[in-house]
């Protein structure tokens, strides 16, 4: 090849290089928002803890209390992405966020919760902020909201962000059970009474109660994974991942179970007991 070739074919890879990275720039990737914020945020040298691909940055002063976000996710990551049957991300990346005015701030809301997953990313309130006082490691670990939003990051690389915000409750907590054997039962007493809201309601999440809405979203989620032998929530999360209804998809896992479902029976008096 002469000389004057080789150049043109450098140009030529050049050029793709260039129309390669252009493009990036139009490819919606769900990730940029966290991956932003993680360089954002080490970039203004906010110290962090790293350990098998869990990346948690936290507020200075914050260290101890890091390392409980760290531990816990390296403790219940394996056992949430294993229940859901999805693959665990080779980087995950936890916010910690000093106080509930940080992490209203953080996530622009209006509530700062105990826990969140958005943008790819867990956000988690120090342990030290909780709105009922601070808590201790131990309770953190059993208490705490890691399990629960790993549940929503194993559900969201599964079937994608379109969950029902039943669903993806009732899956969160269903998987938070399961491995740390919390349940938040405030509501259990008011759904004894007959407060619960219909299918329909939590459909819309039409619901101004939300320890009742989120209780029937466990016990919907529950009773769909006690469905066929246990099966039940692996078969409507393959049928949600090949693009299906969940409607669709709940009629086919719930069988003659459907109807009553939606007629809000089941709902109105639940008939399990957590
Ligand atoms: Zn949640």
């Amino acid at each position: 090849m002469s000389v004057i070739r080789v150049r043109r074919w450098v140009a030529v890879l050049v050029m793709m290089v260039f129309l390669l990275a252009g493009m990036a720039f139009w490819i919606p990737w769900p990730a940029l928002g966290g991956w932003t914020l993680e360089k954002e945020a080490l970039a203004q040298g906010m110290p962090a803890l790293q350990k098998d691909g869990v990346l948690v940055i936290y507020p200075p002063g914050h260290e101890e209390e890091a390392s409980w976000v760290l531990e816990g996710v390296l403790q219940y990551v394996d056992p949430v992405f294993t229940l859901l049957h999805a693959r665990r991300p080779d980087h995950i990346r936890v916010m910690v966020a000093a106080d509930q005015e940080e992490l209203r701030h953080d996530l622009g809301t209006s509530e700062a919760p105990l826990g969140a997953y958005w943008q790819d990313t867990l956000w988690i309130l120090a342990p030290s902020s909780w709105p009922g006082g601070p808590v201790d490691r131990e309770r953190f670990l059993a208490e705490g909201p890691i399990a629960h939003e790993l549940g929503h990051m194993a559900l969201h690389r599964r079937v994608g962000e379109k969950v029902p915000v039943w669903l993806d409750e009732g899956v969160a907590q269903w998987v938070d059970e399961k491995v740390t054997g919390f349940l938040w039962l405030e509501g259990w007493p008011r759904l004894e009474e007959g407060e619960g809201f219909s299918y329909q309601d939590l459909s819309r999440w039409q619901v101004d109660d939300l320890a009742v809405a989120y209780l029937q979203s466990y016990l919907l989620a529950a009773e769909i994974a006690r469905s066929h032998g246990g099966e039940g929530l692996a078969l409507l999360l393959d049928r949600l991942e090949k693009g299906h209804a969940v409607n669709q998809s709940l009629r086919t896992v719930l069988g003659d179970g459907y109807p009553g479902l939606v007629a809000g029976d089941a709902w109105q008096a639940p008939l399990l007991s957590p």
